[in-house]
């Protein structure tokens, strides 16, 4: 016997179970993402190499290490999309979106990187990346931050994350910040790793990214970006903190948040959570105005974030008995007999056509009653559409409920469309009162 082929390790199926909890997740994305009016674009999963060398940075995890690179077929390097902040860019240069132009734009999908696969950690993983173009003041920094803020609650999550704020100043702030750093390290390089020795010439700030548990006080004791910083930068900073203030929205300021990538700048932020181990960072982003120049774009400014899927859906308590074993059938059309077979088509193209609402699942490959009836009771319908030649004959529809013990019902076809139709109306009152009720429960619990 053949041997089954297995899914690519840390590339994980959804199955159908677990779908309607993507999608209602999705859902709720998509409304907040609206109420900000924020619009979709959507990219290639594939991008030339050189666009995530040159924005990413040659000296990141990312590049040097967990990227999906390979050659096109006429010897083109290409690379599986590790984030998507450099594609939308590239995609918005190549249309000409950023000139003179606001932009505030979402992309969802899967991203690729070759990591060490664990829990909350994948090398196919979906996120959502948000990507706002063309504003340079604090209040679109404070938006993001606000519009995530949102999310959460709507997703009942809102108690499970903190705020993690930071500001990387200008380029030259950093350069000399930098170099402030590098002598702080250089001094102390006996507690430094092997990576962080290597970094010291290459990324020195990374080193503050370090989670090597061994590094923790060296890295606690180096000096502070933050006492490095120009007049523009704090008043920058200091605009979202008191936007944030006047609206409630608690933050923490860590001076070690650096994020792995190179192109930020000023302000970067982290949602984190202490529910998902060490994959405890949910949501990512900041501002990289200078991102724009470096793929060769005008001088102009960039905010966004990424956040991870898999992460944030772990977060959410999910009532999975009620709404999202949510039926995938509603009925099951039995038919016996070959002219019941053609009139059963015919009727269930008619109920897809007069009830859109209704998901209808009709037998295949055939059988006796029984047989049937089986089928439909495994596919989860509430109710049976039986016909057979009995039916056929006398131009009538019989319906019986799967789920009560209540007596068969024989209608005709008009009948049978009002019976099937209102039944699809209470059902959904039902789940709107459902989704309600997690709505109120997520509410009071982020309230209390
Ligand atoms: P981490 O520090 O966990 O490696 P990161 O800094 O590499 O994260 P970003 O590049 O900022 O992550 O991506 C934004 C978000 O995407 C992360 O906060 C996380 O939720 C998610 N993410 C990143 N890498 C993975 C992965 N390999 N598997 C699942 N989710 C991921
Ligand atoms: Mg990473």
């Amino acid at each position: 016997m053949a041997v089954n082929i297995q899914a690519i390790r840390g590339m994980h199926d959804v199955l159908p179970e677990q779908t309607p909890l993507w999608q209602y997740a999705e859902r709720i994305i998509r409304e907040v993402l609206s109420s900000y009016g924020y619009s979709e674009i959507r990219l290639p999963i594939v991008e030339k190499t050189e666009l995530f060398k040159r924005s990413i940075g040659e000296v990141t995890d990312i590049v040097e290490k967990e990227m999906y690179t390979f050659d096109d077929r006429n010897g083109d390097s290409l690379t599986l999309r590790p984030e998507g902040t450099a594609g939308c860019l590239r995609a918005c240069l190549e249309h000409g979106l950023l000139h003179h132009q606001t932009h505030r734009l979402w992309y969802y999908g899967p991203m690729y990187r070759h990591e060490r696969p664990q829990k909350g950690r994948y090398r196919q993983f979906i996120q959502l990346g948000v990507e706002t173009y063309g504003m340079s003041g604090p209040d679109i920094d404070a938006e993001l931050i606000l519009l995530m803020h949102r999310l959460w609650q709507k997703l009942g999550i809102r108690e499970k994350v903190r705020l993690q704020l930071n500001s990387l100043g200008t380029i030259a702030e950093r350069l000399a910040y930098r170099e402030i750093l590098v002598a702080y390290f250089q001094q102390h390089k006996d507690g430094l790793d092997e990576d962080s020795l290597r970094r010291l010439d290459t990324n020195p700030l990374r080193i503050l990214d370090s989670k090597n548990p061994e590094m923790k006080d060296v890295i606690a004791n180096a000096p502070e970006l933050m006492a490095y910083l120009g007049i523009d930068s704090l008043a920058h900073f200091k605009a979202i903190t008191t936007t944030l203030d006047d609206l409630g929205v608690a933050y923490e300021i860590n001076p070690r948040l650096v994020r792995g990538l190179d192109y930020y700048s000023k302000t970067v932020f982290e949602w984190v959570t202490d529910e998902l181990g060490s994959q405890g960072t949910v949501c990512a982003g900041g501002r990289y105005d200078g991102l724009i120049e470096q793929l060769g774009g005008k001088a102009n400014h960039a905010v966004g974030f990424a956040m991870g899927m898999e992460r944030l859906l772990a977060l959410i308590d999910w009532n999975t008995d009620s709404l999202f074993s949510s039926r995938a059938v509603d009925a099951y059309m039995i038919r016996v007999g070959r002219k019941a077979e053609l009139q059963g088509m015919y009727f269930a193209e008619t109920l897809r056509d007069k009830i859109p609402a209704l998901k209808l699942q009709v037998s295949a490959d055939g059988g006796n009653f029984k047989n049937q009836f089986k089928k439909a009771d495994k596919s989860g319908a509430q109710y049976a559409i039986i016909l057979g030649d009995d039916e056929v004959e006398r131009e009538e529809i019989a319906i019986k409920s799967l789920r009560e013990d209540i007596p068969q019902q024989t209608m005709t076809q008009v009948q049978a469309i009002d019976f099937l139709q209102g039944s699809i109306k209470s059902n959904k009152q039902l789940m709107d009162g459902y989704t309600m009720s997690l709505k109120e429960k997520n509410s009071n619990k982020t309230r209390s």
